[in-house]
């Protein structure tokens, strides 16, 4: 809201109902992005969404549909569905999965190819993996964070899974989609890490040959930790 010059800004105590209609600056006319959720409920010990965007809210499939059908009939050919953890779309709606959703995708016409991010590896489900195998518009793409290939590490995160569950996951998605691109995040120098712990993450990555971000985690203020990051900086 404006008030003479200044913009007057009201921010909530708690996260409200979706808006639907708000108007979107769309920066390319073949690709758009769609956001399908809204805020997250894992609380990575790293992270601040949960507390500026707060819980997961997910917005009806038909607004989503409806949406992307009007981008279709605009000339838009290709969608990338957006959620902090888009696995957990739908568990707040009746009857609804994120598989479901990328199924009812698929069906819009016009459009040819389907994108989404990003996937929580503790929420990614067989169900999401098959309808990516099936669903023909769907890229064979799935950006999937770990964080860091040690377990003891992920678990100081909260992230609730294990460098074992993490490669299980990796080898059933190959096992049904053999050409699939994975990509992921590391986060290297999280507090406590270790050397032990680096390594493991090292393992990870010359396993499975896969990165696609890789963020330092540096502690500026404190002068005592200059050595310790350093030590980060050699392991990025
Ligand atoms: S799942 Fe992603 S958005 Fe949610 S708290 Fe963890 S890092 Fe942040």
């Amino acid at each position: 809201m404006k008030q003479g010059n200044t913009n007057i800004i009201e921010v909530w105590e708690q996260e409200g109902q979706i808006i639907e209609g708000l108007p979107v600056e769309r920066k390319s006319d073949i690709k758009a992005f769609v956001t399908i959720m809204h805020g997250c409920n894992n609380f990575c010990t790293y992270c601040i969404v949960p507390y500026t965007r707060g819980r997961e809210r997910s917005r009806k499939p038909e607004a989503i549909i409806e949406e992307i059908k009007d981008l279709a009939s605009k000339g838009y050919k290709e969608i990338t569905l957006l959620g902090q953890n888009v696995n957990s779309y739908g568990k707040d709606l009746d009857d609804m999965s994120f598989a479901k959703l990328l199924r009812m995708v698929n069906d819009i016409e016009g459009i040819e190819r389907i994108r989404f991010t990003t996937s929580h590896p503790k929420d990614l489900t067989e169900d999401v993996i098959l309808a990516i195998k099936e669903c023909n518009k769907l890229c064979e793409h799935i950006h999937l964070p770990v964080q860091s290939g040690s377990t003891r590490i992920l678990s100081k995160m909260n992230r609730k899974y294990t460098k074992e569950q993490y490669l299980e996951l990796v080898d059933l998605i190959r096992k049904h989609i053999p050409d699939v691109a994975i990509t992921t995040d590391i986060i290297v120098g999280f507090p406590g890490e270790t050397e032990e712990d680096f390594l493991e993450t090292l393992d990870l990555v010359k396993r499975y040959n896969m990165i696609q971000h890789l963020l330092l985690f540096i502690q500026l203020e404190k002068e005592h930790l200059q050595q310790n990051t350093k030590i980060k900086y050699q392991r990025i």
